[in-house]
């Protein structure tokens, strides 16, 4: 079969180098060269999977848990390992079982999966405009930037939207309508949040480590532990990339930060009273230290409204109640998203109720495939959006009739 391929980043040079083992396959890309957006990932390390079972890849899928069943069963987490092991890329694992090239080059991926597609023809620098079905000699017309062809079948492996210059420009959604797709609505996704608060400008720069970011999202209450970042209009850092996959599509966002989660209020005021009286002569911004770093107690002393330069033993007990509240229920003020330019991931895409989950194929187009982030799936960090490209990739290419 002649198979077309348009893409050549990760979920198309998976998909193409298995199907090359029994057809001719082409691949096309915009770009001068493979695997762009692969280039960037993990900060250049590429974070490729995570060395996990595939109930905790489940567990870490926002959109698409359901359909990527099948797919993640045939081709799990620690096959994907297996897989780029056994083509001649050593990996090692890190913290939280993410798995990156011993060499801790995300070129070096991309190396392994071109040469993994040497039988395919790869068309760099050549951009599909339209793919259409001709009835009349029951194939696939390809128009690219430079002249039309003629394919059996056809994978769309074209990426999400964000970090448009990796070449992923959403023309897959444009393609998929064609063929009388829905697209759910696409949203940025692993993406930092914008705050209304005018102080955040001041902690700029400022991590918090062991904290928690709780959200309540129409009506929905979530929360996650561990790491966050002030920028200089928001919040970033691990727990804030999982909560924007969790918000994306709320309209009433109510936000806060426990600065000391692992105290409940009790143990708080116990903590609270011994800093007291250990730091009676101090000043009330030296006894903020105690709890956080100084710019951010300096925000939460304001809020509060106590002087800072207060001597500690002067501190009331409602000011000392409120500093508590304060300590374990920070609001911020919810602004939006950043863009979807700036998102790790696009979450929406093609419908995959409209997709097959065992093979890719399109329900409504027979000899359609669609791969990847351009379907509406979308994970946490750690490298399960990649093992999502993959997985998808390999249920189209083992399964293509
Ligand atoms: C900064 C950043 C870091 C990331 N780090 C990680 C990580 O460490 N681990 C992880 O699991 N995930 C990570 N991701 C997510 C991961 O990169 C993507 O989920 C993954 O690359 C999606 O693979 P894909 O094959 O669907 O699309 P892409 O890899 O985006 O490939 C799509 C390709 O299609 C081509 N294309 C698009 N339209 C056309 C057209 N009309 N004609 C021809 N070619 C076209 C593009 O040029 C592109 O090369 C990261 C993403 C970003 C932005």
């Amino acid at each position: 079969m002649k198979i077309a391929i348009i893409g050549a980043g990760a979920s198309g040079l998976l998909a193409g180098g298995v199907l090359s083992q029994e057809h001719d396959v082409t691949i096309f890309d915009k770009n001068e060269k493979c695997g762009k957006k692969l280039y960037i990932t993990g900060k250049g390390r590429c974070n490729l999977t995570n060395d996990c079972d595939k109930e905790v890849y489940l567990a870490n899928t926002v959109r698409g848990k359901k359909f990527m069943m099948s797919s993640i069963n045939a081709f799990p987490p620690k096959q994907v390992i297996e897989f780029f092991e056994k083509l001649g890329l050593p990996t090692k694992v890190e913290r939280g079982g993410r798995v990156f090239p011993q060499s801790d080059k995300a070129s070096d991926v991309i190396k392994i999966l071109q040469k993994f597609c040497q039988n395919c023809i790869i068309k760099l620098d050549e951009g599909v405009i339209d793919i259409a079905f001709e009835n009349a000699q029951n194939c696939f017309k390809i128009t690219t930037t430079q002249r039309i062809y003629n394919f059996d079948r056809v994978v769309i492996a074209t990426g999400g939207k964000s970090y448009s210059a990796t070449g992923s420009t959403g023309d897959g959604y444009k393609f998929a309508k064609k063929f009388g797709h829905t697209i759910v609505e696409i949203k940025p996704a692993l993406v930092a949040i914008q705050l209304k608060d005018s102080f955040v400008k001041a902690l700029q720069g400022i991590t918090l480590k062991n904290v928690t970011l709780k959200a309540i999202a129409d009506g929905k209450k979530l929360e996650f532990f561990g790491e966050l970042l002030f920028t200089d209009k928001g919040l970033t850092g691990p727990i804030a990339l999982s909560m924007s996959s969790h918000i994306n599509r709320a309209e009433k966002v109510e936000l806060s930060i426990d600065f000391k989660p692992a105290l409940d209020e009790t143990k708080l005021k116990d903590r609270c009273l011994r800093d007291i009286e250990a730091n009676k002569n101090k000043s009330i911004s030296t006894f903020a230290k105690l709890f956080f770093p100084k710019a951010v107690g300096k925000v939460v002393l304001e809020r509060i409204k106590i002087d800072e330069q207060k001597q500690v033993n002067s501190f009331t007990s409602k000011e000392r109640q409120d500093f508590i509240e304060m300590t374990k229920n920070f609001k911020v003020g919810y602004d939006g998203l950043y863009p979807l330019e700036s998102a790790i991931i696009t979450s929406g895409g093609v419908d995959t109720k409209e997709i097959n989950p065992k093979t890719m194929e399109s329900k409504l187009q027979a000899g359609l495939y669609f791969i990847g982030e351009v379907l509406d799936i979308d994970c946490l960090t750690g490298g399960y959006n990649l093992t999502s490209a993959f997985a998808t990739a390999y249920a189209c290419a083992k399964n293509m009739k």
